[in-house]
């Protein structure tokens, strides 16, 4: 298990998938040779596969532990979540609830859910199937979710041509929270408390929201997807692939980048391979992570 602290708060790594997923160059079209062979050395075997030829992504949440607050950031795919489209997050049947409760956190125990975006792979866990109905897997938590993102995906899956949209998952896992009366839409920049603040980091999704903690001095970002691989912190301009606005997406990225080096904050991502978490420090024009 990957724990991590930021001043007297801890973040829990809670694993739902580890593989290794998509050929290096259809992600990243900018890939060449050269570049692949002068970043081979850190790669292998936590970002890359060499025996697939594939990068290693993760599906994670964040458990964050603050002031007796137990504090669940992003949902991942979710157990029983229908993806043909997605393979290797198809009707997954994964112990992750178990890991949640060896973390720390029964899903009673779960003051907040809060999301940094409303794909499939952030809001699975948000419900559970009970009885033939998907209803909130946290009973007693309130979850945050960006407003803007509500918005965009409600306005995609009530139009014809694209519904169901994010492959069921808006209806499966926003929607039952939303009427449920259990759900906060935010509309970042916002302080949630003395601790967090939510920011808008959008282009990956409208509403992406990265969340910025501040533990009496001491830093830490919770990233989402403003970037998925270790490889986009040295060449911030490739995005990975499905971005509602790709500009704003390399904009972001830069921003997030660019706080994260000037303040020392402990960066946690979404989906970045071992050690799932790390610094970043500006080198020039560009970017090193330091994980
Ligand atoms: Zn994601």
């Amino acid at each position: 298990m990957s724990v991590f602290k930021v001043g007297k708060a801890t973040l829990t790594r809670i694993e739902e998938t580890y593989l290794a997923v998509y050929p290096p160059k259809d992600i990243f079209p900018e890939l060449t040779d050269a570049l692949f062979n002068e970043h081979g050395h850190w790669l292998a075997p936590n970002h890359y596969d060499p025996e697939t030829n594939k990068i290693k992504l993760s599906v994670h949440s964040w458990l964050l532990q603050l002031d007796g607050h137990k504090i669940l950031i992003d949902g991942c795919c979710g157990n029983q979540k229908s993806r043909p489209q997605r393979p290797f997050w198809n009707m997954l049947n994964t112990p992750w609830l178990d890991r949640l409760a060896a973390a720390g956190a029964r899903p009673g125990e779960i003051d907040l859910v809060m999301c940094t975006h409303l794909h499939h792979d952030h809001v699975g866990w948000n419900t559970q199937l009970r009885d033939g109905k998907w209803v909130p897997t946290f009973p007693n938590a309130r979850y945050v979710f960006s407003k803007l993102d509500f918005d965009y995906f409600q306005k995609l899956d009530s139009d014809p041509a694209n519904e169901p949209t994010e492959f069921g998952s808006f209806r499966e896992c926003v929607v039952p929270v939303v009427e449920a009366g259990r759900a906060d839409l935010v509309t970042g920049p916002h302080r949630l408390n003395e601790f967090i603040e939510i920011l808008p980091a959008g282009g990956h999704s409208p509403g992406h929201f990265y969340f910025r903690l501040n533990v009496d001095g001491n830093r830490g970002m919770i990233t989402g997807d403003v970037f998925h691989h270790l490889l986009q912190v040295f060449y911030p301009y490739w995005n990975f692939p499905k971005n509602s606005d790709a500009v704003e997406a390399r904009v972001s990225r830069r921003r997030v980048f660019d706080e994260a080096a000037a303040s020392g904050s402990m960066v946690f991502p979404g989906h970045v391979g071992a050690p799932f978490a790390g610094y970043i420090e500006k080198t020039g024009s560009s970017y090193r992570p330091r994980f």
